[in-house]
């Protein structure tokens, strides 16, 4: 059965191909000129996935500070599992900060009343591509001293207020993961507006191990099946399969941080020649579901600020009773329909993450919330501009 998968980008294979005969410096050098102009930095580095980018700012932002004793890292309490893995990974620790019902990104009044002495960075979010409140954190890191990192992987081409999101604070990321807005099945990069972090980001790059060739050519073959499975006529089959792996996500701090292939710069590259195209794409679908699903009964709907254009690397609603939702998931997967409960956990209840931060900081009843209640919606390539009518009908019957 046909079945849209919950997140992914449809590389095309012949994208791939030119990739892959493609000279390697020009496609990097083509990479950091685009995100150049996506972002208004100067300074822009490829390497090997978002955490990687993460770990390494968080790095060159600790050299470039120079002060031991600052070696808490401030984290909105619902993120990406991988944001705290990368801290660790680091050498830091990480520390909770509540979120905004309404952005999902840190609360800048809870972020405001916080003990800044031994902070080195805070980290946004911008979860599906919907915009923080950055400037008001902006202002909050700047009259603190601490360092913002504006963590873009799922908003690449988001703005707020006519400002690149990535481009808020001293240093921010991207990720071409495989549900990310572009992807090259595993990848990332740096931006930097700070000239004192840039030297200190340019030194830690410029020593990292190149990527191997076995990765290069695994990393290919991957490509190649992504790009062909991500068809909803196939994705329907191999769905079930462990190897597809979309939609998860787990805490690992143990992965390789090296520079990106050529052949994956080739693909970012070839990607970001449409990425307008491709945003422009998914908020037509995005439109298309807030007024398909907006006031219907059982539903909330997380709207972008007034002032952002959101990137839409997935749909976020939310389901009023947390009781319904899993079977709001399950009424769409029947659809074919690729919904996700996003992660399943506020940073607080993951393990591995509550065994690193002090007990009042577990306490994040907003997280928690948005982690029992949040539903995402696909809204890549493959949706059609029926899937919100479609989305609208199942949830009309299944909250009925
Ligand atoms: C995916 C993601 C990351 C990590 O990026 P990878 O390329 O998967 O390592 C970091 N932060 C957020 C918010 C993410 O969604």
């Amino acid at each position: 059965m046909s079945y849209i998968a919950p997140a992914g980008t449809p590389v095309r294979l012949g994208e791939i191909a030119g990739a892959l005969t493609g000279a390697s410096a020009a496609a990097e050098a083509s990479v950091c000129s685009a995100l150049g102009r996506v972002s208004s930095l100067p300074a822009i580095w490829t390497i090997s996935s978002g955490r990687a980018a993460m770990t390494t700012i968080l790095q060159a932002m600790r050299a470039a500070r120079g002060d031991d004793r600052r070696d808490e890292v401030i984290v909105p309490a619902y993120t990406c599992y991988s944001v705290p893995a990368a801290i660790q990974r680091a050498g830091l620790k990480p520390r909770l900060c509540d979120i905004d019902e309404a952005t999902l990104g840190m609360d800048p009044a809870v972020l405001e009343r916080r003990n800044f002495s031994r902070t080195l960075a805070v980290v946004s979010a911008n979860l599906y591509g919907l915009p923080n409140d950055l400037e008001r954190i902006e202002a909050i890191c700047e009259t603190n001293g601490v360092y913002l990192l504006d963590d873009a992987a799922q908003a690449l081409g988001a703005t707020l207020n006519g400002r690149a999101v990535g481009a808020f604070g001293d240093a921010g990321l991207y990720s071409f993961d495989k549900g990310k807005i572009i992807s090259t099945m595993q990848g990332g990069a740096i931006a930097c507006r700070q000239l004192r972090l840039a030297s200190e980001l340019d030194a830690l790059i410029s020593a990292l191990p190149g990527s191997a060739a076995v990765e290069m050519s695994a990393n290919f073959l991957r490509l190649v099946v992504y790009a062909v499975f991500l068809r909803p006529a196939l994705y329907g089959v191999v769905r079930r399969l462990p190897f597809t792996g979309l939609g998860h996500t787990r805490y690992e701090p143990r992965y390789p941080i090296t520079r990106l292939s050529g052949f994956q710069c080739g693909v970012a590259a070839r990607l970001l020649n449409r990425l307008a195209e491709l945003n422009a794409s998914r908020r037509a679908r995005a439109r298309e579901f807030r007024d398909a699903l907006t006031g219907m009964p059982g539903l909330q709907m997380v709207l972008p600020l007034p002032t952002a254009e959101a990137a839409y690397a997935r749909f976020p609603i939310r389901v009023t009773e947390p009781e319904t939702r899993d079977r709001v998931l399950a009424s769409l997967d029947r659809a074919g329909i690729g919904a996700t409960a996003s992660y399943p956990l506020a940073l607080a209840d993951v393990p591995e993450v509550s065994a690193q931060v002090p007990a009042p900081e577990r306490d994040c009843p907003v997280a928690r919330r948005i982690a029992q209640t949040i539903v995402t919606l696909p809204t890549h390539g493959y949706c059609k501009p029926d899937t919100a009518r479609r989305v609208r009908a199942v949830l009309a019957e299944c909250l009925r």
